[in-house]
């Protein structure tokens, strides 16, 4: 993707007031001299900047503004480790709240609408920009926060919630439990906007189905304002995300280097207007791709493809990057497999051997089923490979989604 004139004028005045003061930045990118950033070309030769760093950082270590310029800190879960603080200006505050919006008018919501919102709140990101995105727009807040589902659903009909803002989990658990009581008729639902994880074809089909409703996937990570820098549209083609406020790059996590436009890496994420904690080149882990040309509904915002994956669940075999969300896709065009599926790496004689056990259904006829399996394989991901169907259930099943390849090679 190009960066425009514009995008490199504010990174080159963004670095050189970060090197003006003493922060993170300033220590970060000592050896850059900003009036030698002068091409995209030089831009990617500036250091990424990880996660690790982040927590280094902890606890207000990021801060690149005096005290009085901030107002409030969000912070990730911290779950495996030193959790990241990201402190925010009020400018801060309004572009995220601003971002958010327009990631509602994208999927057409009106001040008619209202809005319930089952994201956690407090130092997490996600409840509170849900929420100040839906008012800015003028829409009625239903601010539920997460769990309590007899009470969620309580509301839902009795404030006749039209849009349901939730993870895709949280949507599914909704959805059944709206089927098994037999409420449909009482949910007035039209819209749902569905967070951060990812999710195969079969789980939005089903939410879709059940909840009779439109669904959006919202994108954003804790680090970077949380959701709501890009958002689905009607088409359904990737995620619109706002190049005016973030710059976004897909590498080879791998290498580091950039991969051709269309190719699937690793989205690292520029911050263009951030004041409080403004982070260059970061490493989000997050696997996609840029989706070319222009987008069906006529909005000239850039897209990208919806989250495939993370970094961490990739597997390189034979000279080929392959991740679950792929095999995902794969099995989801054949008839008579299941979604369950589980794929072997070993290392034999010499060479990397790759099985694949898929669950098929019972009056399949396995033999043409291997055939067809391999030959997809062979042909959408790129590598030959030994296929074994077994019987539905005999595969373990994982709360885990992402434990599914499993590289025994070292
Ligand atoms: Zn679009």
């Amino acid at each position: 993707m190009k960066m425009s004139e514009q995008q490199l004028d504010i990174i080159r005045s963004q670095i050189k007031e970060l090197k003006s003061k003493d922060c993170f930045y300033s220590q970060k990118l000592k050896d850059v001299d900003p009036d030698s950033l002068r091409t995209q070309e030089d831009f990617e030769k500036l250091p990424f900047t990880w996660k690790g760093d982040l927590r280094n950082a902890y606890p207000l270590g990021l801060q690149a503004v005096p005290d009085e310029e901030i107002v409030r800190i969000h912070s990730s879960s911290g779950t495996t480790g030193t959790p990241v603080i990201i402190p925010y200006t009020k400018r801060d505050v309004e572009k995220k709240k601003k971002m958010f919006k327009r990631c509602y008018e994208i999927a057409g919501l009106t001040p008619l609408d209202r809005v319930q919102i089952t994201p956690g709140y407090g130092l997490w990101t996600a409840g509170i920009g849900f929420q100040a995105g839906a008012e800015l727009l003028g829409a009625m807040v239903i601010p539920m926060g997460p769990g309590n589902t007899d009470k969620q659903l309580q509301m839902m009909q009795d404030l006749r919630s039209t849009v349901l803002c939730a993870t895709s989990s949280y949507a599914l658990l909704l959805a059944e439990e709206i089927a098994k009581r037999g409420i449909g008729d009482k949910i007035f639902l039209k819209k749902g906007i569905i967070g951060s994880e990812r999710w195969g074809q079969k789980m939005r089909k089903r939410i879709a189905a059940e909840l009779g409703v439109s669904l959006y996937d919202i994108y954003g990570l804790t680090e970077v304002y949380g959701p709501g820098i890009g958002i689905s549209c009607d088409y359904e083609c990737g995620m619109h995300y706002w190049d005016d406020y973030v710059y976004f790059e897909i590498i080879n996590p791998k290498t580091g280097e950039l991969v051709p436009d269309g190719e699937i890496g690793e989205l690292v994420i520029t911050t263009l207007k951030k004041e409080g904690a403004p982070l260059i080149r970061y490493r989000t882990h997050d696997l996609t791709r840029f989706m070319v040309g222009d987008c069906k509904c006529g909005c000239k915002y850039p897209r990208i493809d919806t989250i495939l994956g993370r970094t961490d669940d990739m597997v390189k075999v034979k000279g080929v990057n392959i991740f679950p969300s792929q095999i995902d896709d794969m099995l989801s065009g054949i008839s008579g497999a299941s979604s369950e599926y589980q794929f072997m790496i070993d290392h034999m004689y010499g060479r990397d051997i790759c099985t694949l056990f898929v669950e098929s259904e019972a009056n399949v006829n396995k033999e043409l089923l291997t055939e067809e399996i391999q030959d997809r394989f062979k042909i959408k991901i790129g590598i030959s490979i030994t296929v074994k169907p077994v019987n539905i259930g005999d595969l373990p099943r994982s709360e885990k989604k992402s434990t599914r390849i499993f590289d025994n090679r070292y």
